[in-house]
């Protein structure tokens, strides 16, 4: 089976029923088919063939998942370009994948311009909303000469549908292909968890340029669900998108969700129909988590996962739980249980399993595995070993099979001869009243090794530096506590959406390039 079945399932079953609200504009799922179709032919008339790539660097908007639709139909790759990147990352990822045909909204064409000029072999030129456009063909026009009859080109189970470049925490993106066979697996798998059904309308907002979105949005469109599609995130037009189209679930990062329960009340308390969110792609803060459950009520699903092998392990909504026995409220902190069907076993260095209660590196072992790092066996060949996907993270399992994530290996603090993990400093920091936002990091000490330093975000005014160490202490043991304070007005994110980059504020203080 192909991707692009579930589309054209979509339209013989739910033709008339919305596929897309955008905006003003409501698209059907029969409509959706035929555009899909219509690009596809498009593509196909520009000379692509198949498994050429097609780079998009657009904001959320239909196109962008007309053109994955297309793709998923005809056996060309989809490559989403995350429009933050600075030019010469873009130019990197560009000259990785070499795509034959490159299609932008008119507000990047400067940029598109400037990298071409830069490329041995200039793409094809698409532009999305400038009619007779000067570089390259208009997108619409494109379109409405195109046939809108099934294409001839068409894909097979084994070709690669995505090119999903990492968001570059750890070194220069790195493109994760995904196959068809994979993505229909875990469409599988992330309707069934978010039980979703033809009459749900899901919020995205999280770009399609990474894995998050189009995941959550394909076990939707598995349902036949609606999506309500947003360009970016701004909290006031979330609130108002709850109600105008009663959207029942929403996919959110976890800084997104801070900021929707710090909106002024009268936009958090307007009416809204949701029964699922589903936060994931960093840790959540158990503080922030239970605000957001006395706010919106226990609707929160967390899935743990990563560009490489998608979702990993969920927490489903009914196990969030306040008022349970001691056990159910500690896995508040918990990434959930293990996917049926996907296996995670924590190792230890020397790659046996660990016991329960016992630290290691989360792997998994998942259909939904990518086919490989594009252009780079070397790095394929380190991060999968006998099947199974080294995460770089570090985690333990409970006794029944909760997986707690608890560092990224590399972020893990060693001072003294002690693991200190980077994220159980800040949950202790969080449960200051004044500490909004925090990022811990181990910096050089010539005594220790390392040392514990926090930057912190304040909200309504900055306590002693002391104030927050004693805090600390009434959490965490006392080596834990951070030796050193900074306070800043914000945190720096890696270009992509919401992850704190704590490379950059290690540089400093270990002499690394930033
Ligand atoms: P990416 O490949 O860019 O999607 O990043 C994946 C990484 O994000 C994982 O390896 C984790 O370190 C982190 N991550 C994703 N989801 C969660 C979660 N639910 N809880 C904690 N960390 C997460
Ligand atoms: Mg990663």
């Amino acid at each position: 089976m192909i991707l692009g079945e579930v589309f054209e399932r979509n339209a013989a079953h739910y033709g008339q029923s919305p596929a897309i609200y955008y905006e003003d504009r409501v698209i059907t799922h029969a409509e959706f088919l035929n555009r899909a179709y219509r690009l596809g032919n498009a593509l196909q008339n520009l000379g692509a063939r198949k498994q050429d790539r097609v780079l998009i660097l657009a904001q959320n908007c239909p196109e962008f998942l007309e053109l994955n639709c297309a793709c998923s139909l005809t056996g060309l790759i989809s490559v989403g370009l995350n429009y933050r990147l600075a030019a010469s990352e873009q130019l990197h990822i560009i000259n990785d994948c070499l795509p034959a045909i490159w299609i932008f909204e008119e507000q990047y064409s400067e940029r598109v311009a400037e990298i071409c000029e830069k490329l041995s072999s200039v793409p094809q030129l698409i532009c999305i909303g400038r009619k007779n456009a000067k570089d390259g063909c208009d997108y619409d026009e494109l379109l409405a000469r195109s046939s809108g009859d099934k294409p001839a080109l068409r894909a097979i189970e084994q070709d690669i549908v995505f090119l999903v470049y990492t968001s570059g925490t750890t070194g220069h993106p790195k493109g994760v292909m995904q196959t068809h066979a994979a993505q229909i697996e875990q469409a599988k798998i992330t309707s069934n968890a978010c039980a979703a059904t033809p009459i749900d309308r899901v919020l995205m907002v999280m770009p399609f340029y990474h894995a998050g979105a189009p995941n959550i949005y394909l076990g939707y469109a598995w349902a036949g669900a609606s999506i309500v599609l947003l360009r970016a995130f701004d909290v006031k037009v979330i609130f108002a998108n709850f109600a105008r189209h009663r959207v029942t679930a929403a996919l959110l990062a976890p800084v997104m969700i801070q900021m929707l329960l710090d909106a002024p009340e009268e936009i958090r308390n307007g009416p809204n129909y949701l029964s699922l969110i589903v936060y994931s792609s960093a840790p959540m803060p158990v503080p922030l988590l239970k605000r957001a459950i006395a706010q919106f009520g226990s609707i929160f699903a967390q899935a743990y996962g990563m560009t490489e092998c998608l979702v990993g392990s969920f927490m489903y909504k009914h196990q969030h739980r306040l008022d349970g026995a001691p056990d159910e409220v500690k896995r508040l902190a918990s990434a959930g249980q293990p996917y049926f069907g996907c296996n995670i076993v924590v190792r230890r260095s020397n790659g046996s399993a660990c016991e329960v209660g016992e630290v290691g590196e989360v792997t998994i072992n998942s259909p939904a595995t990518m086919h490989g790092y594009w252009n780079n066996t070397q790095a394929t060949l380190s991060a999968i070993r006998d099947g199974w996907y080294f995460t770089g993270d570090l985690g333990y399992f409970d006794n029944e099979h909760y997986l707690f994530v608890v560092d990224r290996k590399k972020d893990m603090i060693i001072s003294g001869g002690e693991n200190i993990y980077s994220r159980e400093v800040e949950e202790a920091l969080l449960t200051h009243p004044s500490v909004f936002e925090t990022a811990v990091i181990g910096i050089p000490d010539e005594k220790w090794g390392e040392s514990v330093m926090a930057f912190v975000v304040c909200r309504n005014g900055e306590p002693e530096a002391s104030e927050l160490i004693e805090h600390c202490q009434m959490h965490i043991a006392s080596y834990k506590k951070p030796r050193v304070v900074k306070f800043v007005e914000a945190l720096p994110r890696v270009a992509s959406t919401n992850k704190v980059d704590k490379k950059r504020l290690r540089a400093p203080y270990w002499n690394l390039d930033q």
